[in-house]
């Protein structure tokens, strides 16, 4: 059948929409007509080459829509089901059995590479095969292959376009505090980076019951929202957050601020290490001062959730608005793809969520 995606031809080029034919769906394969897909930050990284993607290559990982075929043995979702995707896994390694697909033994492979099993439908143009399976879905198109074990069965009264980001951002950031860090009533929680994970993380801090929830970020416009959002205090400049606290999660991947923030640390705290860090780079620790004052650091994908158990937990809240999301989204027609990737660069738009065409 013929759809239509955003194509990335190569590195760092722009998107064009274009027309590309679609198998059916095989083994493990659910086609899933797209009706909204969030922007991630991680799509410009991978637009930009510093992932190793298959150009031509279709991106999005927020996908939102309904399953519209199936293939011979996925029994999880039928045609109709109103479904949220997220990220790949193997579903049979030690992490993915552990309900921790985010540590999955083939995470890298499945998520970034994209590649199709026996059997499998593709995505084409002519007789060129399309990079069509990022993050297990390659949502900015019409349609994307998903499997069954990444898509999230929802109610069909709730809105897909509000709910495409709890697939990645909106997980990874709820994630950390509700289920890696574990934040207990009145604890201390630094948040660095008011994006769609960091804002997040101060509703899950909230309905964690934390004490005290610190944000830094450079925009006072994401602060305002923050402090609307339930961040207790904030701050543009790490050296002006007030320590010591329980637990500080970096969303923002700089380095830089990682030896400042341990110094924030209280005893027993926990650094999380949520961002997306440049390769190479080094973070300082003097081991003394972590052996001496039980401090922890922990590293963190996607929230450390799996995502069939986590989303239906955060929809749960989400229903009781305790996860007022439409505060962090803009929705832009599929065709203004650029300009809201432009909104998200220069902050200016916390989470772009593109509508696909005759939805
Ligand atoms: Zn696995
Ligand atoms: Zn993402």
């Amino acid at each position: 059948m013929e759809i239509e995606a955003a194509v990335v031809e190569a590195p760092g080029e722009s998107f064009r929409l274009v027309r590309l034919q679609m198998d059916a769906p095989g083994p493990d394969q659910v086609r899933v007509r797209i009706h909204a897909c969030g922007v991630c930050h991680t799509d410009m990284v991978m637009r930009d080459g510093a992932l190793p993607v298959p150009f031509p290559c279709i991106f999005g990982h927020e996908g939102a829509g309904v399953v519209e075929a199936v293939g011979p043995d996925v029994t999880s979702v039928e045609p109709g089901d109103h479904v949220l995707l997220s990220f790949h896994s193997c579903g049979t390694c030690p992490a993915c059995h552990d309900h921790q697909p985010g540590y999955c033994a083939e995470f890298f492979p499945r998520n970034f590479l994209g590649g199709i099993g026996p059997g499998q439908g593709g995505i084409w143009r002519g007789d060129d095969r399309i990079g069509g399976n990022i993050f297990g879905q390659s949502a900015f198109a019409s349609h994307a292959f998903a499997h069954s074990d990444n898509v999230v069965k929802i109610d069909r009264d709730l809105p897909l376009e509000i709910l495409a980001p709890l697939g990645c951002g909106v997980q990874t950031g709820a994630g950390t505090v509700l289920e890696t860090l574990r934040v207990q009533p009145g604890q201390s929680i630094a948040i660095l980076g008011a994006g769609a994970v960091g804002l997040s993380a101060v509703m899950a801090a909230v309905i964690a019951g934390a004490g005290r929830i610190a944000l830094l970020d450079r925009h006072a416009h994401r602060l305002d929202l923050g402090r609307e959002l339930g961040a207790t205090e904030t701050a543009d400049d790490i050296a002006d957050l007030n320590g010591p606290f329980d637990h500080i999660m970096d969303t923002t991947g700089v380095p830089a601020l990682l030896q400042q923030a341990m110094e924030k640390l209280a005893l027993r705290g926990t650094l999380a290490l949520v961002g997306a860090y440049p390769p190479g780079q080094m973070m300082e620790v003097e081991p003394s001062a972590v052996m001496g004052t039980g401090r922890r650091i922990v590293g963190v994908v996607e929230g450390g959730i799996d995502p069939r158990q986590f989303i239906p937990r955060l929809v749960g809240y989400y229903r009781a608005g305790k996860l007022p999301l439409e505060k962090l989204i803009r929705t832009y027609p599929f065709g203004a793809i650029e300009e809201a990737f432009h909104a998200s660069e220069t902050g200016a738009v916390i989470k772009p969520v593109l509508l696909m065409p005759d939805r």
